[in-house]
């Protein structure tokens, strides 16, 4: 019977195809296309479609041959980057008030003036007010207030409120408006001002507000005002309430988001740890409580909107509220990326510096069912959802020539780093890790100012040389390559990148030696941390030390130099590590549908 392994990854989709006879696979070809969408989701059929059709091309075959198709139960989770400095943000022309109360009132979003309560009076009808609501007046008082101005034509539309009375003056007001309440420093909210409240429903997130566009909706803002608020909303991603004033300019002493916290909930124990204290400390804190329940950061701070932007896109990926997103491994690294100087009149950039973090999250296990169910249907094809991802990846690393038991294997791949490891007597263990490749390439992209990943992508995967002349090129390792053709004009006296197609030169005016250096201090970062951390978490002992043999699959171990710095790295723990070769042809690509194909064949 002709038989398919399928792997969908975060980013390919792999085919391995293969002629069982007599429980004996001949593998007879292989696919491998990007994976199209989000992992574990609908949109996974066509790249599923498109790498099989790939191998059964190569292998002379179509989709009526094929008897079965076996697809991974892929790993419960996805992966995604975010960066925030850790520097506090000075904001000028606005300020905002955005916590997460536990019980706001109302819903929506409202938009007035501001105004203190005791002054409800003096509005007139038709005004557009937001008010204030001190501690020394109750919920009874200021709720009959705020009816009282509604009956005489006020639009009162919004409150925030000093004392946890949210909830309260809400169910007492004829007409329903978003209030956030337990403001403390009520007294320094500027009264007089243009102000916008959001609240929203118990378990979801402002959207309004929590969106450059949506505040400059709000207070028409024109597009370089809505640049300077892209902090303000950054910081407000994640809260349930929110409030954002628009002062005059230079009217305001400055307004600071701080850098903030994360706090870490551990199965057993749980920590906070300031993201200014830096990468280290936050991986040490990490790894005290491991393994994780769940991070959160700080309301209203750089902390807060980095993980909880994590989440919000995690949510609309996987179409869940976001309350039921979990966070269950982060990645922390010390990175910089170029400012704008403020108040400067030519473009001027400093260095500040940040951190970047990989965040991995639980992601609904059935979709792979569901994925199945409707390839069958599509294909006319027998599709079930084979093992468990780590375990046919070690399958599949098994048949590189010269391995065997016990051995443990590191999987890079785009969103995540897993390492499983394997006994002599077969039992398999497995974690998964967040941070991998996409990681390296968003360091490279911020720490060098790129808008876009693709230039970053290609100076990741190859090396660089500078154009010294029409005829000759100067490779980053120093030495010299002449040539009998004129080299394109194009490229001469700039850093270019060495891709397999030609030369392509970088824009910008950064020198070699730096762009080889955030290159390789990225793969560091992200894969020697990751590996040594996964390995101690597999190891049966908790200590890498342990493990003897490693190999490495994915396509992060195509690396032209990240397999190189992990040996480097592991051999100082005594643990031989190389690259794998897939059943001998494959490098270390085709793992998991090898796996699939394998584990068939021994009946599992
Ligand atoms: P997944 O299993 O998540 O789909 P893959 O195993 O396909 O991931 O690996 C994808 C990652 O491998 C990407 O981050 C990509 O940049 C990286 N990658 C692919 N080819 C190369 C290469 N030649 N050199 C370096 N990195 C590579
Ligand atoms: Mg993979």
């Amino acid at each position: 019977m002709i038989i398919a392994g399928i792997d969908i990854g975060n980013a390919s989709t792999e085919t391995a195809l293969a002629r069982v006879t007599d429980s004996t696979p001949e593998f007879l070809a292989s696919g491998i296309v990007p994976t199209t969408g989000i992992k574990g989701t609908r949109q996974n059929i066509h790249g599923v479609f498109a790498s099989l059709k790939q191998a059964l091309e190569k292998a002379g075959l179509s989709v009526e041959d094929v008897d079965l198709i076996r697809l991974n139960e892929a790993a419960p989770v996805i992966g995604d980057v975010a960066m925030e400095t850790i520097t506090e943000t000075i904001i000028t022309e606005s300020t905002m008030i955005g916590h997460n109360p536990s019980t706001p009132g109302g819903l929506g979003t409202g938009v007035g003036t501001t105004i203190n309560i005791r002054e409800l009076n003096k509005a007139s009808k038709g005004d557009a007010v937001i008010v204030i609501i001190p501690r020394e007046i109750d919920f009874d008082t200021s709720s009959a207030m705020i009816n009282k101005a509604v009956a005489a034509g006020v639009h009162v539309n919004g409150a925030i409120v000093q004392r946890d009375d949210g909830v309260l003056i809400n169910n007492r007001l004829e007409h329903k408006i978003p209030i956030v309440d337990e403001v403390g420093l009520i007294d320094k909210v500027p009264l007089g001002m243009r102000a916008a409240v959001e609240v929203a429903e118990p378990g979801r997130v402002v959207e309004q507000l929590s969106n450059p566009y949506g505040i400059a909706t709000v207070f028409d803002l024109n597009s370089d005002e809505t640049k300077q608020v892209v902090p303000i909303s950054r910081a407000l991603i994640g809260n349930r309430s929110a409030v954002v004033i628009k002062t005059p300019a230079g009217d305001v002493k400055e307004r600071k988001i701080p850098a903030g916290k994360i706090f870490i909930q551990g199965e057993h124990k749980k920590t906070e740890i300031n993201v200014d204290d830096g990468a280290e400390k936050i991986m040490e804190a990490i790894r005290s409580v491991a393994p994780i329940d769940d991070v959160t950061g700080e309301p209203g701070t750089n902390a807060g909107g980095m993980l909880e932007k994590v989440r919000q896109v995690m949510s609309n990926l996987t179409n869940q509220p976001p309350a039921n997103i979990k966070i269950q491994d982060l990645l922390a690294v010390d990175t910089f990326v170029p400012q704008k100087v403020q108040g400067g009149v030519a473009e001027e950039f400093s260095m500040e510096n940040a951190v970047g973090i990989a965040a991995m999250v639980k992601a609904d296990k059935l979709q792979m069912t569901m994925i199945a169910e409707e390839l069958q249907k599509e294909l006319g094809v027998k599709v079930e959802v084979g093992g468990v991802e780590a375990d046919m990846a070690i399958r599949g690393a098994l048949t590189t020539p010269g391995s065997n038991k016990p051995m443990a294997i590191l999987d890079m791949g785009a969103g995540s780093t897993d390492a499983a490891i394997i006994n002599r007597a077969g039992d398999i263990h497995s974690i998964h890790l967040a941070g991998a490749g996409n990681m390296v390439t968003m360091l490279i992209q911020s720490e060098l100012g790129f808008e876009d990943a693709a230039i970053p992508e290609d100076i990741k995967r190859y090396p660089l040389a500078h154009v010294e002349s029409m005829y000759h090129i100067r490779h980053e390792d120093g030495s010299v390559q002449f040539f009998s053709e004129p080299v394109d004009p194009r490229t001469f006296a700039r850093v270019v990148i060495l891709k397999p197609e030609g030369m392509v030169p970088i824009p910008g005016n950064h020198k070699m030696e730096r762009i080889v250096q955030v290159r390789q201090d990225a793969k560091q970062k992200v894969f020697v941390v990751n590996a040594i951390r996964s390995l101690e978490r597999v190891s049966p002992t908790g200590n890498a030390r342990d493990i003897e043999f490693v190999t490495m699959v994915g396509g992060s171990s195509l690396d032209f130099e990240i397999p190189q710095m992990i040996t480097d790295a592991l051999s100082r723990y005594s643990i031989v590590a190389g690259r794998a070769n897939i059943r001998g042809c494959e490098g270390p690509r085709n793992a998991v549908a090898t796996g699939l194909v394998l584990a068939y064949c021994e009946g599992e």
